[in-house]
């Protein structure tokens, strides 16, 4: 869907990336996301992005994943959904993303997410955690109020009332800005929303999302992940590199 205001300002482009596996395999994963979780995704964006916006979404099995070069050119902000197929991921893509996000375009990797080839690579680290699927209570609390990705949440801390557990220890580098910090029923905590910068592009891993509970339908689920688009894309006038041989130097020297 294409919304535009008019203003004549470029709309912004986000792809929603899916696997697309749970959803055409288990019934209970189908009955949640009928179309897919990339299509949840989408809806929750087309209704939360208050500006011109433009939500496409790529799977698996596209030619190159969806993920053709034009299309990452053209893309703000790319969200990530996999769990499990992350081995079936081209490293070409792979190669492609990661050089895209260098280059400014934002990254929102969804809970399994932490496990793909693309996070791990622009991590540097395993990223493996510990995790328990008991259907258990998760608060997340906030623990950057007032940060850009938390505006329009109510109080404290978001409630979801069953969840697949994800504990620590979280094998990723020192996140730049915790943004959340989720607690679980069965005592575990886990850094849910973290950010990252690698390059000129912006990062943001995001916990809640697993496929077997109604995760991406909750309202403050949604509003997160919005105002981490938001978040994450370029901004006019990003800092382009260009490496460059400088025989003058300013001072003379001796
Ligand atoms: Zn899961």
């Amino acid at each position: 869907m294409t919304r535009n205001s008019g203003s004549g300002v470029a709309p912004l482009q986000v792809t929603v990336w899916n696997e697309f596996v749970h959803e055409r395999s288990q019934p209970e994963v189908q009955a949640i996301y009928p179309d897919g979780i990339h299509a949840t995704l989408r809806a929750g964006l087309e209704e939360l992005l208050d500006e011109p916006a433009t939500v496409r979404c790529a799977v698996l099995q596209d030619p190159e994943h969806g993920l053709a070069s034009e299309v990452l050119r053209e893309t703000d902000v790319l969200l990530w959904w996999g769990h499990a197929a992350h081995d079936q991921v081209s490293d070409e893509v792979v190669e492609r993303v990661q050089r895209r996000v260098l280059e400014g375009m934002g990254l929102i990797v969804l809970h399994s997410g932490h496990g793909s080839k693309i996070f791990r690579r622009l991590m540097g680290t395993e990223c493996m955690l510990r995790w328990r699927e008991a259907g258990e209570l998760e608060r997340l609390w906030i623990t950057a109020p007032g940060h850009e990705i938390v505006q329009g949440i109510e109080g404290d801390c978001i409630e979801l009332p069953q969840t697949e557990m994800y504990g620590e220890h979280f094998d990723i580098p020192e996140p730049d800005e915790l943004i959340l910090l989720s607690w679980f029923a069965g005592g575990e905590v886990f850094r849910s929303g973290c950010t990252f910068r690698r390059g000129q592009g912006k990062i943001f891993y995001f916990r809640p999302g697993h496929e077997t509970y109604p995760i991406y339908h909750h309202p403050q689920v949604r509003r997160i992940i919005a105002n981490a688009v938001r978040w994450a894309r370029p901004k006019p006038g990003n800092y382009q590199f260009e490496a460059r041989h400088i025989p003058n130097p300013l001072e003379r020297l001796e």
